[in-house]
């Protein structure tokens, strides 16, 4: 138990350059001539490596040296996969719950997972975020002005306003009679508010940042109030594929 603790938790710090081979020699070799600092491992042997040099290691099954931003995706993906667990042992709980016609127990267990399986989403969006983060450098897809805070609240309020925007278009573009007009329009109303209200708000922040314009690859294409193409595809309206000639 203490051993998993100190692997998951307290991370063995990869040293400097300078500690490796001393302060002295450090300061008297050429900077040509100075080892290189040992590199993130995330992407390493693709074309298209992380370009921070590692901070930490990581302790999977093999160890393995990684920056913070790397290091910090994996933290969360493990709180992922426990969230994920979780919903998959309150699902068993309410299906036998279920299938013994305990109706009491039932709804409890539903309740629970419910709960469940919303902490799931969020973990999810926060591991996605900080895979975002993580990757920008190799993507090009970097804030070098903004704090880590910064950046964060930033790409945070840009997902919110492009998901608000997504749930809008892909309630809008189910076919009438699929969902009740008397729901669909309440649903559209709000929608198109909240996220009007979250373009604003993100355009907002990204102007007290003092940046023009914020590269947008990471949170979907588009500028934050241009016109923006909807990311999620539509279940209802796919056009049948052509065929390419090797379809079965
Ligand atoms: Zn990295």
């Amino acid at each position: 138990m203490h051993e998993r603790r100190k692997m998951t938790n307290e991370k063995e710090r990869v040293p400097r350059v300078e500690e490796v081979i001393g302060e002295r020699l450090a300061e008297e070799l050429p900077a040509d001539r100075l080892p290189k600092p040992m590199p993130c491992c995330a992407g390493a042997g693709t074309d298209n490596p992380c370009p921070r040099p590692a901070t930490v290691w990581i302790a999977r099954e093999i160890k393995w040296a990684s920056c913070d931003e790397h290091a910090r995706v994996h933290e969360l993906s493990d709180e992922v996969n426990e969230a994920s667990l979780a919903v998959e042992i309150a699902t068993n709980w309410r299906d036998i719950a279920r299938a013994w016609k305990l109706e009491d127990l039932e709804r409890k267990t539903e309740r629970v997972l419910q709960e469940l399986k919303e902490e799931s989403l969020r973990a999810g969006a926060r591991a996605d975020l900080a895979r975002e983060m993580a990757d920008a450098p190799r993507k090009g897809d970097e804030n070098p002005t903004l704090t880590r805070e910064q950046d964060e609240q930033l790409r945070h309020l840009i997902r919110r306003s492009d998901a608000l925007f997504n749930a809008y278009t892909t309630i809008e573009d189910i076919p009438e009679g699929r969902i009740e007009a008397d729901a669909r329009r309440p649903i559209l109303a709000v929608l198109v508010e909240e996220s009007d209200r979250a373009t604003k708000e993100a355009h907002r922040y990204q102007e007290e940042l003092g940046l023009k314009d914020y590269p947008r690859e990471h949170a979907g294409p588009g500028p934050i109030l241009g016109p923006r193409p909807v990311l999620v595809p539509n279940a209802y309206q796919r056009t049948p594929r052509k065929s390419l000639g090797y379809d079965m």
